[in-house]
């Protein structure tokens, strides 16, 4: 729970806060662009949520708070907000809220599916997002992008008896996973899902591409919400630039709408829109 005496002090004075145990994650800044602002080391509010569709905003936020730092100074609406989740974003996908700290805050998703439901990445385990996902007709399958965002989806996978995939290079992050994916040539897992390798952030990071419209991309693609552009994590590449970028040019050849990261904003744009900024990424990253 965000202690009031820790305090950012470049928070603007009100009901909402982040206090100093924000490790700068970005979660919030996400789902309230309205109310937080990256501060340098930290996040904070830098103007108080002022409408209705602001507090839920920011509420969500205080919610999705992988390390529990923002607070508010008097009641919230945390526990009426808290059922929206696993909030819907499109079709059916969802995103699940509730980022951990174990992933460094990354965002995770929920596919419902006719031939079984797909968890990319992992929340929080909590009780909570079991039993609404319980009410979605439980999971399938677990995706594991990358060995950095596995967080607790050996719980997930233990508690629904889902099927964990991941790279062979990754293995070591979660050892017990049911399907190891070897090489680096993309495969149609299922139909309407097709797994995509790309090395680069690391080096067994692994897409997935649903319908040919949702494409899951873990730490490899990001949206900038400031730039308003496609972005790649150069300070946070842990394997090879050369590598990613050559990776990052094979996704050319494939269509999809959106592109949904474990950091950076959630984006949707028109084919051809996409396709002309991924192109462009392509170009900044072999500068
Ligand atoms: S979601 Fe929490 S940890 Fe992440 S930047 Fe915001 S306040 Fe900090």
């Amino acid at each position: 729970m965000a202690d009031p005496a820790k305090i950012v002090s470049t928070n603007a004075s009100g009901n909402f806060f982040v206090d100093t145990t924000c490790i700068n994650c970005d979660a919030c800044r996400q789902l309230a662009p309205a109310t937080f602002v990256d501060a340098g080391e930290y996040s904070a509010v830098y103007q108080q949520p002022a409408t209705d569709i602001d507090v839920i905003a920011a509420t969500r936020a205080l919610l999705c708070c992988p390390t529990g730092s923002i607070g508010t100074k008097e009641k919230n609406q945390a526990a009426i907000v808290r059922q929206e989740f696993p909030l819907l974003l499109d079709d059916n996908v969802y995103y699940c809220g509730f980022n951990s700290a174990k992933s460094y805050g990354a965002n995770s998703f929920f596919v419902k599916h006719q031939g079984g439901n797909w968890l990319i990445d992992s929340p929080k385990f909590l009780p909570f997002l079991v039993e609404k996902f319980e009410q979605l007709g439980g999971i399938k399958y677990i995706f594991l992008t990358h060995r950095d965002d596995v967080a607790d989806a050996a719980k997930y996978a233990e508690k629904f008896t889902a099927v964990r995939i991941i790279h062979a290079d990754e293995l070591y992050s979660q050892p017990e996973s049911e399907i190891v994916f070897e090489g680096y040539e993309a495969s149609e897992f299922a139909p309407e899902f097709t797994i995509i390798p790309v090395p680069g952030h690391t080096k067994g990071h692994m897409l997935l591409l649903y319908k040919n419209k949702f494409l899951f991309t873990g730490d490899h693609l990001s949206y900038e919400p400031e730039t308003r552009g496609l972005y790649a994590f150069r300070n946070h590449c842990w394997y090879s630039w050369p590598e990613q970028t050559k990776s990052m040019e094979k996704l050319t050849h494939y269509d999809f709408e959106w592109v949904l990261a474990g950091h950076g904003d959630k984006v949707r744009l028109p084919f051809a829109e996409m396709k002309k900024q991924l192109k462009a990424l392509v170009e900044r990253m072999k500068d």
